[in-house]
C-alpha cells in the first residue's frame, strides 16, 4: 500500500532534516509525531556552541521550496558570492563562485532556521511535537522506538508505525541498526577538529565584507568566517589535533596568541575576545559515517547526517539531507508500501551521499591549500571562461552547489 493520507509516522529527531520532513510528510496528508531530545527552541535558548551559521545552496533551497518555508528562510539568509581569499601579507582577492547571476549561496544561522522549521511544522495539524524526549534505540520485540523523557526519566515507546530516524551524526538509531546486523557501518574521523569563534562589528559596522565567504588558507590547516544578521561573523578554525600547528600546542592563551599573531594576523586584529572564546568554547571533532542498510524492512529509515554524515568542507551536510528529504517524499508516488519506499530511497540516495562524502573531503584540500596556489587559480579562471561560453560545460562545484537537477553522482564525474 503507497504510504496514503492519514497514516502515522514517527521522526525522531526535529533537527535541520527532521522539521523539513514532517512538514513534508503532513503536507501529504501523513500524521507526523516527532520526537526530539533537545528542549523546545521556541522556548528555550538554542543550543551553542556547534556551527553556529551554514552555508545554504541550491539542493537546501529547493526542499525549503517544496515545503513551502523559502519565504520565510530568506529573510535570514545573507547572499555570499564567493570566497574571499587572506593572504598572509593581509592582501585579500574575491574567488567568485558562479558565473551567472543568482548563483551566490546563503549563510543562514542554524538555530534560527531550525526556529522556523519547527515553527511551520508546528502550524500544521498533522504535526505533533514532542520536545525532551531521547531516542534510546529500537523498541523491543515490536515496532517503534524506545524513548526516556528527560524531565521524568520515564521510559516509554512511540507508535507502532513506519519511522524515520534524522538523529544526527551520532545517531542512536543507527547503532540499533548496527546492533541488530542490519546496518553495516564505517566512521571515518577525521584527524582536524575545529572551534568557533566570533569576529565583532567595529563601531556598529561589519568588519569584513558581508556578501562572501572568508577564508585564510594556511596550507595544512585554515581559517574561514561565515556573516551574520547581527554584523558579526561566526569564524571556523580547522586544524590538525595533534603535531605540528596543532590544537595540542594552543594549551595557553600565550600559545593561541602567538600562533593567531604569525598565522592569521588580519584576522586576529579583529578578534578582541580571541583567547577567552578559545578556552571557553568547544573544541568539535569532524568525520565521515559511512552506512550501508539504512532500513529496516517498512518499519525504520535512517535519513540525513543519521545514514550519512560527511565533513562541513563543501558546504553540503544539510544540504543534502533537505534533498533527502524531497527526495524521500518524491519516491512516495512511485513505490508501494514503506518497506518498497525505503529500499529505494537507499539504493537511489546511497551513490550520491558517498558522491558528496568523496568531495567534501577533497574541498578541504582545496579550501586550505589549492587557492593559494596560482595554477590552480589560472585553471579556475579557465574553467569560469568554458562556463560562461558554453552553458552544457558545468565545472564540479557550479554542478554541486547550483545544479541540483544533476545528481551528486554525476557531479563527482565533472572536474
Ligand atoms: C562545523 C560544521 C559546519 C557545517 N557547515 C555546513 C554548511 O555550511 N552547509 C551545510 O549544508 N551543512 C553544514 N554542516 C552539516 C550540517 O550541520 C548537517 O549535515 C545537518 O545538521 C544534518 O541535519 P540532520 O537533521 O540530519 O542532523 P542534525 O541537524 O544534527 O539534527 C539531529 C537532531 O536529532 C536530535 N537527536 C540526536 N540524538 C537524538 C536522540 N537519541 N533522540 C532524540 N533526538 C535526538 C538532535 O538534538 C538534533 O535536533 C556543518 C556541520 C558542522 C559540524
Amino acid at each position: 500500500m503507497t504510504p496514503a493520507a492519514g497514516q502515522g509516522v514517527t521522526v525522531v529527531g526535529a533537527g535541520l532534516a527532521g522539521s523539513l520532513l514532517a512538514i513534508l510528510l503532513a503536507r501529504r496528508g501523513l500524521r507526523v509525531s516527532v520526537y526530539e531530545r533537545r528542549a523546545d527552541p521556541r522556548r528555550a535558548d538554542a543550543d551553542s556552541g556547534r556551527s553556529i551559521n551554514l552555508a545554504l545552496a541550491a539542493r537546501g533551497i529547493r526542499g525549503l521550496q517544496l515545503a513551502g518555508v523559502l519565504d520565510r528562510v530568506m529573510p535570514l539568509a545573507i547572499p555570499m558570492r564567493g570566497r574571499m581569499v587572506h593572504e598572509h601579507d593581509g592582501s585579500t582577492e574575491l574567488q567568485v563562485y558562479g558565473v551567472r547571476p543568482g548563483e551566490v549561496i546563503y549563510s543562514v544561522s542554524r538555530a534560527a532556521l531550525n526556529r522556523v522549521l519547527i515553527e511551520a511544522a508546528a502550524e500544521l495539524p498533522g504535526v505533533e511535537l514532542h520536545f525532551g524526549q531521547l531516542c534510546l534505540g529500537l523498541a523491543h520485540e515490536r515496532a517503534g522506538f524506545e524513548l526516556r523523557d528527560e524531565a521524568t526519566g520515564r521510559i516509554h515507546h512511540s507508535p507502532a508505525q513506519p519511522g524515520i530516524a534524522t538523529d544526527g551524526a551520532g545517531s542512536a538509531v543507527r547503532d540499533a541498526l548496527l546492533a541488530r546486523e542490519i546496518a553495516i557501518v564505517r566512521e571515518e574521523p577525521l584527524d582536524h577538529d575545529y572551534k568557533e569563534l566570533t569576529i565583532p562589528p567595529v563601531d556598529g559596522r561589519p568588519a569584513l565584507e558581508v556578501n562572501a565567504l572568508h577564508i585564510w588558507p594556511r596550507g595544512g590547516f585554515m581559517l574561514i568566517a561565515l556573516p551574520n544578521l547581527d554584523h558579526t561573523f561566526t569564524a571556523t578554525l580547522f586544524l590538525a589535533r595533534e603535531g605540528a600547528n596543532s590544537f595540542a600546542q594552543l594549551g595557553t592563551p600565550a600559545a593561541v596568541e602567538e600562533f593567531f599573531r604569525r598565522e592569521f594576523p588580519s584576522a586576529r586584529a579583529l578578534m578582541p575576545d580571541l583567547t577567552r572564546e578559545f578556552f571557553e568554547h568547544p573544541q568539535g571533532s569532524l568525520g565521515t559515517v559511512y552506512t550501508r542498510g539504512w532500513h529496516l524492512d517498512g518499519e525504520v529509515l535512517l535519513l540525513g547526517d543519521a545514514a550519512h554524515a560527511i565533513v562541513p568542507f563543501h558546504g553540503q551536510g544539510m544540504n543534502c539531507a533537505f534533498e533527502d528529504c524531497a527526495e524521500l517524499v518524491r519516491l512516495m508516488d512511485e513505490h508501494h508500501g514503506w518497506a518498497g519506499l525505503f529500499e529505494a530511497f537507499e539504493h537511489e540516495r546511497r551513490p550520491n551521499t558517498d558522491a558528496i562524502a568523496q568531495m567534501a573531503l577533497e574541498n578541504y584540500r582545496e579550501m586550505r591549500e589549492a587557492v593559494l596556489d596560482p595554477e590552480y587559480r589560472r585553471k579556475k579562471k579557465e574553467a569560469e571562461e568554458r562556463e560562461k561560453r558554453d552553458p552544457n560545460v558545468i565545472p564540479r562545484y557550479s554542478a554541486v552547489m547550483f545544479h541540483p537537477e544533476i545528481p551528486y553522482a554525476a557531479a563527482l564525474r565533472n572536474r
